[in-house]
C-alpha cells in the first residue's frame, strides 16, 4: 500500500503510534482530507500540530506549513524525521546549496512537509516554485500573528491571503492557540477565512494547576517550589526585567539548580545557545522576560513560575500554557504582591500612548488583579474571561485551600481614613510603611516630628498584625481604592473608594495566606504521575538511557521519546516488540529504532 492511500486513523497509529484521536482532530483531519478549509482555535498542547501532519500524509503532494520562528523549524523537522516523515525547512540560515537541494525534492515531490517562513512565501520565485508540483495543503501556523490587535503582529503575515489568490484549489487550514474572539475576527477576515470551517476547542487546560500566593521572600518561595515539586524537571521562570532573570538565575544556580537566564539584551548567537540547551536537554530551568516562549515546542516543560505580576489575563495565559503540553501534570505558579501592583500602576501612568491606551492598559491589569485576588476557581475566571462557563475545577490553589474570607469593611475604612487624614491634617503622603504605623500606633521618628500621635486614626488597627495590614493595602491597591502617585510609592485615595468609606458597600477580602503546595505528599512528578515504585525505577532508568540516546544523536531529549511515552512503557511494561508497538507513542519508525533497546531496559536483560 502506498502511503496515499492509507486513512488518517492508519497514519495516527503507525507514524505516530497513537490509538485514538483527540477532541477535535478528527472532523478537522476529515475536513482538510476532503478538501476543505478550516480555522483551527485549540489551546496549547492540543494537539494542532497532527491537524494538518496528518492531511498533509494522507492527500497527494507535499503539505506546505508557514511558521513565524526560523529556530523552530529546524526542531519540528528534526522531530518529525524521527517519525520517519519526509520532511524539510527553507529559510535563510540554510547555504545556496542546501536551499536548492530542498528545493529539488520538493519539486520532484519526495516531501511530505515543507516549512516554510512567511517572507519567503510571499516572494515570488517561492510562489512559482510552489506552482511547480503538487501542494497538498497549506497550513498557517500561529496564524494570530496576522492579526494587529494581539501582541505577536507579524507584517510579513499581511500577506498570506496570496495563497487564496494563487491556490484556490488547494486547502487551507489556519491555526492558533489565541483564544480572543478579537483575533479570531481579525485572521479569519485578513487570511480570507470567511468560507473555512471553524474549529473552537475549550481553552481549559486540566492538566496545569493554577497557584497564586502572596510574595514574601520570592526567591526562597522558588527554590522550595523547584525543589520540593520540580526538582531535576525543566521549567520556565519569568520575570519583568533582564537584570532580574539575571539575578534569580544565579540565585537558582547557588542553589544548585541547573538555571539560565534570557532576554533580549542578550546576543543573538548567546540566545539561540541557551534555547537549544533548554529545549534539548532534561531539565534545565530558564529564568526569562516574554522575549522567551513563543513557539516553544518543548512538551515536558513541568512548571511555569512567574515572579513578578504578567500585565494581562491573556498573557498570563498564554505564557502559563507553556507547560505541560504533553499532558501530563504541571504546574503554573505565582507569586505576587503590593510591589507589583505599584510598579505595573506606574508602568502604565508613565507609559506612552494617548489615554484610551493608557485605560486599556488598566483594565487589563485590573482583570488580573481580580484573578489574583480572586476567593473562588481560579480556572472558572479564567475561562468566564475568555468566554467559557464552567464549574470549579479541583484544581487550583483556591479549588484546594479554599481562602478564608473576612469582613474588612471597617479595615479598609481605618486605611482610607489614614491616608485621608495624613493629607488633610498633615499635608503629607507616604508609603505603606508609615502609614500602618500610624494605624498599629508604633511610634518612629518620622511620626514624632510631625506629631502623628495626636492624629485620631493613631493606633486605631493595633489589632491587626502589620502582614495583615500589608495584604489589606495590598487589596484596596488592587481594587484601585488606593492608587499610588509620584515617584516614591505614596498613596492617595481614589474616588471609587467612596462608597466604601460612606459604609455603603461591604467588602470581603482573602486572609493572608502562604504559599500553597500541591499535595502534601507529592514531590517530584513521578509521584504525580502515580506510578508504583517498580515502575518509577523502569521509568529512571528509560530516561537515563533517554538522555545518552539523545545525546549520541545530537537531537532534543523528546525527540527519541517525549516523557509521556516513556511513562505509558514504564506502566505497560511490554515484554516483546509487538507488546511494545502497542504502547501509546510508540510508531514504526520508533520501533525499529529503538525497540529492541527499550525492551531489554524494561526486563532488565543484559544490554552486553
Ligand atoms: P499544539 O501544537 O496544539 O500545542 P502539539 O501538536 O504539539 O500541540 O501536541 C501536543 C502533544 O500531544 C504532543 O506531544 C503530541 O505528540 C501529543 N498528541 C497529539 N495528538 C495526540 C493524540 N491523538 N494522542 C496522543 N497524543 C497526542
Ligand atoms: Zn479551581
Amino acid at each position: 500500500m502506498t502511503a496515499e492511500q492509507r486513512t488518517p486513523a492508519e497514519v495516527l497509529d503507525s507514524v505516530f503510534g497513537y490509538s485514538s484521536f483527540r477532541g477535535q482532530q478528527e472532523e478537522i483531519i476529515e475536513h482538510l482530507c476532503t478538501g476543505g478549509d478550516a480555522v483551527v482555535l485549540m489551546p496549547t498542547g492540543g494537539g494542532k500540530s497532527l491537524c494538518y501532519q496528518i492531511p498533509a500524509l494522507v492527500r497527494p503532494g507535499t503539505g506546505v506549513v508557514i511558521s513565524p520562528l526560523i529556530a523552530l523549524m529546524e526542531d519540528q523537522v528534526v522531530a518529525l524525521e524521527a517519525l520517519g516523515v519526509k520532511a524539510a525547512y527553507l529559510n535563510s540560515s540554510l547555504s545556496p546549496e542546501e536551499a536548492h537541494e530542498v528545493q529539488a525534492r520538493f519539486r520532484s515531490g519526495a516531501l511530505d512537509l515543507l516549512y516554510l517562513a512567511p517572507e519567503r512565501l510571499v516572494q515570488e520565485r517561492t510562489l512559482r516554485l510552489l506552482e511547480q508540483t503538487e501542494v497538498s495543503l497549506f497550513a498557517i501556523d500561529e496564524a494570530h500573528c496576522v492579526s494587529q490587535w494581539g501582541h505577536d503582529f507579524r507584517t510579513d503575515y499581511l500577506g498570506l491571503s496570496v495563497l487564496h489568490e494563487r491556490f484556490p484549489t488547494v486547502p487551507r487550514v489556519a491555526l492558533t492557540a489565541t483564544a480572543a474572539p478579537a483575533a479570531h475576527d481579525e485572521l479569519t477576515r485578513r487570511l480570507a477565512m470567511g468560507e473555512a470551517r471553524h474549529f473552537v476547542s475549550s481553552f481549559d487546560r486540566p492538566n496545569i494547576q493554577y497557584r497564586i500566593a502572596e510574595k514574601t521572600s520570592p526567591r526562597r518561595q522558588l527554590v522550595e517550589l523547584i525543589k520540593d515539586e520540580h526538582p531535576g524537571e525543566a521549567g520556565i521562570v519569568y520575570c519583568l526585567s533582564r537584570k532580574s532573570t539575571e539575578q534569580f538565575a544565579d540565585y537558582l544556580c547557588e542553589q544548585g539548580i541547573d538555571a539560565m537566564a534570557y532576554h533580549a539584551g542578550l546576543p543573538q548567537e548567546e540566545r539561540s545557545a541557551r534555547q537549544a540547551r533548554f529545549l534539548r536537554e532534561d531539565g534545565v530551568v530558564m529564568v526569562a522576560t516574554i522575549a522567551f516562549g513563543m513557539g516553544i515546542d518543548k512538551p515536558d516543560v513541568r512548571f511555569v513560575a512567574h515572579v513578578d505580576l504578567p500585565k494581562s489575563v491573556e498573557g498570563y495565559y498564554q505564557e502559563t500554557g507553556r507547560a505541560g503540553r504533553d499532558g501530563l501534570p504541571a504546574t503554573a505558579w505565582m507569586v505576587y504582591g503590593l510591589g507589583d501592583v505599584v510598579a505595573q500602576r506606574r508602568l502604565i501612568s508613565q507609559s506612552e500612548g494617548s489615554p484610551q491606551h493608557r485605560q486599556n492598559l488598566s483594565r487589563h491589569l485590573d482583570s488580573m488583579l481580580a484573578l489574583c485576588e480572586s476567593l473562588t476557581c481560579r480556572r472558572q475566571q479564567i475561562l468566564q474571561y475568555f468566554g467559557e462557563e464552567s464549574g470549579p475545577c479541583g484544581n487550583c490553589d483556591t479549588c484546594l485551600h479554599p481562602p478564608q474570607a473576612w469582613d474588612a469593611t471597617v479595615a479598609v475604612q481605618m486605611l482610607l481614613s489614614a491616608i485621608i487624614r495624613l493629607e488633610r491634617e498633615r499635608g503629607q503622603r507616604f508609603g505603606t510603611g508609615q502609614i500602618i504605623d500610624v494605624l498599629r500606633g508604633k511610634n518612629n521618628p518620622r511620626s514624632d516630628e510631625s506629631d502623628h500621635k495626636s492624629l485620631s486614626v493613631w493606633g486605631i488597627g493595633a489589632d491587626l498584625s502589620e502582614a495583615q495590614w500589608r495584604s489589606v493595602f495590598r487589596q484596596t491597591t488592587a481594587r484601585g481604592w488606593t492608587v499610588p502617585v509620584g515617584e516614591y510609592g505614596v498613596f492617595m485615595v481614589d474616588a471609587s473608594a467612596d462608597p466604601v468609606l460612606r459604609g455603603e458597600v461591604r467588602v470581603e477580602l482573602a486572609k493572608p495566606k502562604r504559599q500553597t503546595k500541591a499535595s502534601s505528599a507529592s514531590s517530584g512528578s513521578v509521584r504525580k504521575y502515580h506510578l508504583t515504585e517498580d515502575q518509577e525505577e523502569i521509568f529512571n532508568r528509560l530516561r537515563a538511557w533517554r538522555k545518552t540516546t539523545a545525546a549520541d544523536s545530537g537531537v532534543p531529549a523528546y525527540v527519541v521519546f517525549p516523557d509521556a511515552a516513556l511513562m505509558h512503557i514504564a506502566i505497560a511494561q511490554p515484554q516483546s516488540l509487538a507488546a511494545l508497538r502497542k504502547v501509546s507513542g510508540v510508531g514504526d519508525k520508533k520501533l525499529e529504532a529503538y525497540g529492541t533497546e527499550v525492551v531489554e531496559i524494561v526486563t532488565g536483560a543484559d544490554v552486553g
